[in-house]
């Protein structure tokens, strides 16, 4: 993992986002760091070692980019479109997105423990070793993609399709599921029992 530094800010215990040495609320001018970010993101065919965490971005495509080994946590989505990147080692923990596109993704390991979903479209991906724990999903799709060794333990999952996905070793163990689909997926390869399995 990259070297994360701490906001110089006096007593502040969140993270520096990269290059400015303060979080998100102690820079002077967030506005422009996240608008630099946004360019980054646009100009880049591959990011690395980026931590923006509690970042905000909307309406923006950066489809087709390499992500590696970065941090958004806590971070805000509104309609951008993810569709065709490679996602290795991506953290997006508790982060909110909304109406965002993940199509066509080649997404490993990276994490997306205890964000909320909402109308986000993550079909034909492959989204294999990925953490979905605690994920309040409602009104996604996961349709063709291959989930393989994924988990969406203690995950609030509605309104959501799983159709003709590999399920082989995902785990749903200990989720609320509303209206959810798993037509024409293997589902009985993945785990739904009530406790956690070591
Ligand atoms: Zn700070």
């Amino acid at each position: 993992m990259f070297e994360i530094e701490g906001c110089k800010h006096d007593g502040c215990l969140l993270t520096a986002v990269t290059g400015t040495g303060y979080c998100f609320y102690h820079l002077e001018n967030p506005a422009e760091v996240t608008e630099g970010i946004s360019r980054r993101l646009k100009e880049n065919e591959t990011i690395k070692n980026l931590n923006a965490e509690y970042i905000e971005l909307s309406d923006m495509s950066i489809a087709g980019k390499n992500l590696y080994v970065s941090r958004f946590s806590h971070g805000v989505f509104n309609r951008v479109d993810f569709s065709g990147c490679s996602l290795r080692i991506v953290f997006f923990d508790f982060c909110v997105f909304r109406d965002c596109l993940f199509k066509n993704t080649d997404m490993k390991y990276s994490v997306f423990a205890g964000a909320t979903l909402n109308g986000c479209d993550f079909s034909s991906s492959d989204t294999v070793h990925c953490n979905f724990n605690r994920v309040t999903a409602k009104g996604c799709s996961f349709n063709g993609s291959d989930l393989y060794f994924s988990t969406f333990a203690y995950s609030d999952i509605s309104d959501t399709t799983f159709v003709d996905c590999n399920l082989k070793k995902v785990r749903f163990n200990n989720t609320k599921r509303i209206e959810v689909s798993f037509k024409y997926s293997n589902y009985e390869e993945a785990f739904f029992g009530e406790s956690p399995r070591l």
